[in-house]
Parts: structure tokens; C-alpha cells; sequence
């Protein structure tokens, strides 16, 4: 149904507790991007949350594949959202009839200036809480935006001068050769970043799966960050901190180009 038209109960405890967890896959065209490493972290998330997600799980794979074909969904490139709410059942921690609806949209996908200009990123000096569920509550990214300046495209997690991810993305440092990115358990299980890794070793580079440091910042080439709709965006500048020469690099580049050219290995 047109998304104008989709109810929720104000009863929910989506709505009035931030209870909800969900996940953002792309498609290219109608071809959908990591559908099954989603689906499996979408359950994961629900599982550290509490929400009893069972039965919903069985029922997305189908829903969203007739979704994307149906003929309200636009002709472009897509980002599909499946969110599971937490129902209005809280029994100790425990949420036993989720509730759930799937977004279709046109995915937003970044400018060419954006890639080429780079973005900069706000620090906050906080953990994202319960950072291994994709949850629906966004205040700790959000909240310390207000006052951003224009080209601060999200806020970038650091806790105990260890950086973690930004706001909605997985975060790479890139330093004397070596990409340096968290490790999961301080940070979302990133599919893309998962499927960069993967292609990084495959092409011979070192990744290193720890936090890179902040205080490495002032000695690092490149920085990016990625996620399903930005795939992948080169980071110019952290607070006041210039990264490189102040230019997106090679390396983001280049990375790009990898993902592109991988894409069907997940469709
Ligand atoms: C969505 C998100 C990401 C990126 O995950 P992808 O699966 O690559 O889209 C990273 N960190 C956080 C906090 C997120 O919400």
C-alpha cells in the first residue's frame, strides 16, 4: 500500500518506549543486494533486544521479494526497510508480539560531489548503546548534531580515545598500508563492512580488525566510511582534525571500485 496510508498503533512500544529494532538493504534495480546477511543480522538484532522475532523472520524473505516487484514500488534503485517493533507486550525485558511493517523506497543515493568532495565527521565521546542491535533509537547519533556545521554528515563514536562507528555507518582508518576498522561487539555487525573486508584480503590488503585510535588520526592517509545506501564515502576531516591532505585518496577509491565491480557475488 502507498506508505501514506500505513497505521501503526500509538500503543506500540515502538512508539512509546523506542522499542524497535530494523535493517536498510539496497537494491540495484530489482536485484537485492545481501538479502539473506541482512535478513540474518535483522534477526540478531531482534534477538539482543528481547524481541520475540520467530515467526516474523519466516514471513520477510517472501514479503520483500514481491515487494520490490510489485508495481507501487519505484522503477529505481531501492532501500528496503523491514522493522519489527516492539509490540505492546513488555514482559520483563521480553517483547512477545512484535509487530512489523516493510518501507520501499527509493534508495537516496550520494551525489558524485559528495563522493568527490568527502565528508566530514562529528566527534562524540560515547558508546552507541547495545551496539551489536540495529536499533530504531538514533538520539546518541543525533542528539550531539544539533549545532553541527553544514559538511558534518554524521557523528563518529569514540569511547576512551578508541573510535568505534558513526552515526549509521561502519568507520575505516587507513594508515601505513594497513585498514584499520572495530571489531564486532563494539560496533554493528556492518554488512558492507563485512563484504569489503572480504574483498580487501582477497586483493592482498592488510586489514586489522581493532579500533583504530584517535590520537592515530593526525598520522592517517585516508578515512571512510560505509553502509548498504552510501556503499562507500571518503571522510576529510574529524572535528578539527584534517585527514590526509584534506582530499578523498585513492584508497576510498579504489575500494569503491571493488565493491562496484563485486556487487552481482551478493545480488
Ligand atoms: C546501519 C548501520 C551501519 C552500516 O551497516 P550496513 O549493513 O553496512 O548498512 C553501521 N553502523 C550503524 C550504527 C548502523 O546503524
Amino acid at each position: 500500500m502507498p506508505l501514506e496510508e500505513c497505521r501503526i498503533p500509538v500503543t506500540d512500544l515502538a512508539i512509546l518506549r523506542g522499542i524497535g529494532v530494523f535493517d536498510s538493504i539496497r537494491s540495484y534495480g530489482k536485484n537485492i543486494f545481501a538479502l539473506n546477511e541482512h535478513l540474518e543480522r535483522l534477526k540478531e538484532s531482534a534477538k539482543k533486544c528481547g524481541i520475540e522475532a520467530d515467526s516474523i523472520m519466516k514471513e520477510l524473505p517472501a514479503i520483500i521479494k514481491k515487494g520490490v516487484n510489485h508495481e507501487l514500488a519505484p522503477n529505481k534503485d531501492m532501500v528496503i526497510k523491514p522493522y519489527i517493533t516492539g509490540g505492546e507486550i513488555n514482559d520483563h525485558g521480553h517483547f512477545p508480539k512484535p509487530d512489523f511493517f516493510v518501507i520501499f523506497e527509493e534508495a537516496h543515493v550520494l551525489s558524485p560531489e559528495e563522493l568527490n568532495n568527502g565528508v566530514a565527521l562529528r566527534p562524540v565521546y560515547m558508546q552507541r548503546p547495545f551496539p551489536e542491535a540495529k536499533s530504531t533509537n538514533y538520539l546518541t547519533g543525533y542528539v550531539p548534531m544539533i549545532g553541527a556545521k553544514p559538511n558534518e554528515f554524521e557523528a563518529l563514536y569514540i569511547v576512551n580515545g578508541e573510535i568505534t562507528e558513526s552515526t549509521a555507518s561502519s568507520f575505516f582508518l587507513c594508515k601505513e598500508g594497513r585498514i584499520i576498522t572495530a571489531p564486532v561487539g563494539k560496533v554493528l555487525r556492518g554488512i558492507t563492512r563485512e563484504i569489503l573486508i572480504q574483498l580487501l584480503r582477497e586483493n592482498n590488503f592488510t586489514v586489522e580488525e581493532r579500533c583504530p585510535l584517535e590520537s592515530e588520526l593526525s598520522q592517517a592517509d585516508e578515512a571512510f566510511i560505509s553502509g548498504s545506501v552510501k556503499e562507500i564515502l571518503p571522510v576529510i576531516r574529524i572535528g578539527d582534525q584534517t585527514i590526509g591532505n584534506g582530499h578523498p585518496g585513492p584508497v576510498a577509491k579504489h575500494v569503491h571500485k571493488l565493491f562496484l565491480s563485486n556487487l552481482k557475488r551478493w545480488m
